[in-house]
């Protein structure tokens, strides 16, 4: 126990001494009811709010609980039965509550609680708990099934916990999920039943990160931030915001002594998230000071991440005492936008500032899949469609015209593959618009003749077994099969993989599966009875690699990104008439909208998914790709001779962070990827929680909103 309550030299006897002074009240904190005889003494001052007791209570027992979520009971001067505290003025006192000195107190959760039911303090309701035990520290993505009973203690399931995983419980804590957060349970807790702490079925507990991931080889940055009740829109803002590298550095610099609290308080903000320190931080400080500038912001109340962003970066704008400051530098960019009268030609030229790029979703006519062809390569690729195509069939047809005039549809098959594991096949006649985006795969099948039959071929990290990229089908002799007859099409797998890392052959291990699951070592003169599939294993350090290079091949023009940004700029005829100040008719009229150079340092886009009219608030779920890399703004700028000579700066951007947003707009969660500057790996940054992504491929979801950009040097 290493709790460290400061008055524990204070004795009994020293009350007396100083009866006409304030002093001290000296109340016991149990770890668990069972025991009461197991407590922390804390002190207090009579004058002591109840809220600041339950707050100095949870931090003792290091409950990660707000503190209306938690009440407080005390044990009658018998020592039998435990009565609740009346929580209902939070700012009663201690004095107020008569807490006599050495009271026993305990926490109850109210959350378990059915309103109006008392829950019985000693359950014997023995039943089988169910618990989601996460696969990787913190990561409730991946879980594997494990019983307990309610009555097993904290100390046994921890050393389940640990035993799962092959790990001696060296007093390392476990966690356990409570709606968002990731509370903590230190072997002091070990004592208490499951039962004790309401924990039901379907929680999800955690082991603790093992050490190497939070020792100084870890990079900076990596550090989440607190969310202070429907904060998550400011605190997805910040951490896009945060992985703009320049931006950092020039906030960093910033020395004016000019009134300027909002930047001060951003600046001690990127300061502490960059310092290493701290897993996670409250931006409290910076959020009271923006919300003295826009009070709206005060309610906390789920609000627009995109207009918070902006107003944000006009706030830190409005603190510069010039008018081009570090945001016109970085953010802000010009559009030209030409008018020409169909009457008389004249063209009408305004320029307009702009610091970012709203896109309309609304008209989007695209399917995104992924293609995985025979020879080892996959990647995404857009396919139009029109209103009439709702069936698989149809859209394998639209992607045949569209991107492989070669084969059939015989030669595709449509899966839903989920992290690179195939799911379900689809048939031509199944509708696609259940499909949830991104899980939709196109898988070439090599030609087959009467003899032969496809298996599939699968990809798993050698340390995890986990597939680490879509599966690809051959096709293999029906008897008698060989690997003779399989050889070209794995050496043809193995070139790609090899090629794609640099990595030796003997980084990949080849095995064959029979019908009943099993599995061999392939051998190159094997016979193999009842061939139904072939696993290619590779070593984790290739695997990363592999993953990165192959990202590299998402094309920048096919994805649905650069045709919304080719419908922004296209020319388009004005509504209604136009009145031509040259030849002073009411006429008709084009439009058209260039980007001016010099392009933006940082290009903000959003994904226009809120449709605001009087009957709705709509959020349009489509599924939009874009480049991690190379995404190409050349074509959208002013064609002109004036603008030729400055066109030495490039015309690309690579992506650094994606805001994203699930749910609706008055419920829904937003979270941040962004990519660490220092190891280029990305990160989910969901509230406090701060995790690596498996793949880049994860980046690109149907919830992404805001993307930035920064154009590469
Ligand atoms: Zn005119």
């Amino acid at each position: 126990m290493d709790l460290t309550p400061y008055n524990n030299s204070v004795s009994n006897d020293s009350y007396n001494l100083r009866q006409s002074t304030p002093y001290l009240i000296t109340l016991n904190v149990c770890i668990t009811k069972r025991n009461p005889n197991v407590y922390n003494r804390i002190g207090m001052w009579p004058s002591s709010t109840l809220a600041q007791l339950k707050a100095l209570i949870a931090t003792y027992l290091r409950i990660d609980l707000p503190v209306n979520r938690f009440f407080l009971e005390i044990l009658d001067e018998n020592g039998y039965q435990w009565k609740i505290i009346d929580d209902s003025n939070s700012s009663a006192t201690i004095n107020q509550l008569q807490l006599r000195p050495e009271s026993i107190l305990s926490i109850e959760y109210y959350d378990k609680i059915i309103p109006g039911h008392q829950r019985p303090l000693y359950s014997n309701n023995n039943h089988e708990l169910m618990l989601k035990l996460c696969q990787k520290p913190l990561d409730k993505t991946e879980y594997t099934l494990f019983k307990m009973s309610s009555l097993s203690t904290v100390g046994e399931l921890r050393k389940q916990a640990y035993a799962a995983f092959n790990k001696l419980s060296k007093n390392q804590p476990i966690y356990l999920l409570n709606e968002d957060n990731w509370i903590k349970f230190a072997s002091d807790m070990d004592d208490c039943t499951l039962d004790e702490l309401s924990i039901q079925s379907s929680a999800f507990i955690s082991i603790e990160p093992a050490e190497e991931n939070f020792d100084s080889k870890l990079p900076t940055g990596l550090c989440g931030l607190g969310n202070l009740g429907s904060t998550c829109f400011m605190n997805s803002v910040f951490q896009c915001l945060s992985n703009i590298p320049e931006f950092n550095k020039r906030i960093l610099a910033f020395t004016d002594e000019v009134n300027a609290p909002i930047i001060d308080e951003y600046k001690k903000l990127i300061q502490k998230i960059w310092s290493g320190k701290y897993r996670y931080i409250d931006p409290s400080l910076l959020l009271n000071n923006i919300n003295d500038n826009l009070p709206r912001y005060a309610s906390y109340r789920q609000q627009d991440a995109q207009e918070f962003m902006n107003h944000f970066l006009h706030l830190i704008h409005a603190e510069f005492s010039t008018k081009d400051t570090v945001i016109t530098d970085l953010f802000y960019g010009q559009i030209q936008s030409s008018v020409r009268c169909l009457a008389c030609q004249h063209i009408e030229i305004t320029n307009e500032s702009i610091s970012f790029l709203p896109l309309p979703i609304s008209n989007y006519n695209q399917k995104t899949v992924l293609y995985v062809k025979a020879n080892g390569e996959h990647r995404l690729v857009s396919i139009q469609i029109d209103a009439s195509i709702h069936r698989i069939g149809n859209l394998i047809d639209c992607f045949l015209r569209q991107h492989e005039s070669t084969l059939t549809r015989e030669r595709i098959r449509a899966f839903e593959v989920v992290s690179n594991q195939n799911k379900n096949q689809y048939e031509n006649y199944d509708s696609f618009s259940r499909i949830r985006d991104g899980e939709l795969a196109f898988l070439e099948c090599p030609e087959k003749a009467s003899h032969q039959k496809y298996i599939f071929c699968k990809f798993v990290d050698h340390s995890t077994n986990q597939p680490f990229r879509p599966p690809i089908i051959l096709v293999c002799s029906s008897q008698e099969c060989h690997y003779i007859h399989l050889s070209d099409q794995i050496d043809q797998l193995l070139g790609h993989l090899c090629s794609m890392t640099n990595a030796p052959p003997s980084a990949c291990q080849l095995y064959w599966m029979d019908r009943h699951g099993n599995r061999y070592k392939l051998n190159g003169n094997d016979e193999l009875p009842n061939l139904s599939g072939i696993v290619i294993e590779m070593d984790a350090e290739w695997i990363d690699i592999y993953r990165v290079s192959n990202n590299i091949n998402y094309s920048s023009d096919n994805s649905a990104l650069a045709s919304l940004l080719s419908d922004f700029f296209r020319e388009e005829s004005l509504d209604g008439d136009y009145h031509c100040l040259k030849c002073q008719k009411s006429t008709k009229a084009r439009k058209k909208s260039n980007l001016c150079l010099p392009l933006p340092h940082v290009l903000i886009i959003q994904l226009k998914r809120f449709t605001y009219d009087i009957y709705s608030n709509n959020k349009i779920d489509a599924y939009i790709s874009f480049p991690l890399y190379g995404l190409d703004l050349n074509e959208y700028l002013v064609k002109d001779k004036s603008h030729e000579n400055a066109s030495n700066s490039s015309t690309k951007y690579d992506l650094v962070a994606v805001s994203n947003h699930m749910g609706d707009l008055i419920s829904g969660h937003y979270t941040t990827y962004a990519k660490n500057i220092q190891d280029g790996n990305w990160y989910l940054f969901d509230d406090k929680i701060v995790r690596k992504l498996n793949s880049d491929n994860d980046i690109l979801t149907k919830n992404a909103y805001i993307l930035v950009y920064v154009r590469t040097t």
